[in-house]
């Protein structure tokens, strides 16, 4: 999406960690970074598709997409997305970065909607969603460097899953960096060092337990929350090392527990990060522009 003068900004547009959905609660991941006149996607659990055309983004005008990893709470919605832009009458080139296999997934998503895609292709004249969308599969370290966006990837500790990579995004001097789906990792915090902005996952300890009773997973589902991603805490450790401007909490887990509100994620935080904080929640706008936090920020 380019070509109209944008206000930087971080849109969340779902908060949650994990693929469920229950009534009322938050949507999995997926954000909308727009940063230089670019706007960008980063990660598209399910609900990314909603969540855009509510921050008021024209998705005929998709053109950037960023995979962190291929759990399905950040690509499920992938394929859904793009074939949505293109009905809408998206007609130039989408790049979509990823983890090696995000390839093979929107090849097969392209298979599974054949006959949509050839019938519109005829019927409605539209160019082929195939030739449009181009899939760059990255590793570690340079992923793309385009008109003044620079980004560069960092692979996380995320086990069992191996190609899951943070992200690093800069533009005329400003930086925002996700730390994607990890377990407490302290190269983030050279990986992030001074950005204006971390979007860090973080899970709450006592909230655990209380999931795993309630998903009916029990010991196989807390080990895996334990091994493979970062508590509230943690979160704000890298945070402090890396001398991030703001640290912002996202990927909640667990994410709509009656019993834990803000002020939890808040007092855990608080032990190891002292600094500008937002609490994620879905279609929170975090301004980047620096000074007064933008309207509706959950800032603490
Ligand atoms: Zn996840
Ligand atoms: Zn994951």
């Amino acid at each position: 999406m380019s070509g109209r003068s944008l206000p930087d900004r971080l849109v969340l547009l779902g908060s949650k960690g994990g693929p469920a959905l229950r009534p009322g609660g938050p949507w999995p991941s997926s954000s909308l970074l727009e940063i230089g006149g670019r706007a960008i996607v980063i990660d598209c659990g399910l609900g990314v598709t909603r969540g855009l055309v509510d921050a008021g983004v024209n998705l005929r005008a998709l053109d950037l997409i960023f995979i962190t990893h291929l759990h399905s709470d950040h690509v499920l919605e992938l394929g859904p997305l793009i074939h949505t832009g293109w009905t809408a009458g998206l007609a130039t080139p989408v790049t979509v970065f990823g983890p090696p296999g995000v390839g093979h997934y929107w090849r097969r998503f392209c298979q599974a909607m054949e006959f949509d895609i050839e019938i519109r292709i005829v019927d409605e004249g539209r160019p082929d969603i195939r030739e449009l969308v181009s899939v760059d599969e990255f590793g570690e370290g340079h992923v793309v460097k385009q008109r003044g966006l620079k980004v560069t990837a960092l692979r996380v500790d995320h086990p069992p899953v191996t190609d899951c990579f943070a992200l690093r995004f800069e533009h005329g001097g400003k930086s925002v960096v996700f730390s994607a789906d990890t377990a407490f990792f302290p190269p983030l915090a050279d990986f992030a060092e001074g950005a204006d902005i971390l979007v860090h996952e973080a899970m709450l300890e006592e909230g655990i337990e209380r999931l795993v009773a309630r998903t009916g997973n029990g010991a196989r589902l807390s080990e895996h929350l334990l091994a493979s991603h970062s508590l509230a805490e943690e979160a704000g450790r890298i945070a402090s090392d890396a001398g991030v401007k703001r640290l912002v909490l996202n990927h909640l887990i667990p994410a709509d527990d009656a019993e834990i509100g803000e002020a939890d994620w808040i007092a855990a935080v608080r032990k190891t990060w002292a600094g500008d904080l937002t609490i994620a929640r879905d279609g929170l706008v975090v301004g980047l522009s620096g000074g007064k936090a933008a309207q509706g920020e959950g800032t603490a």
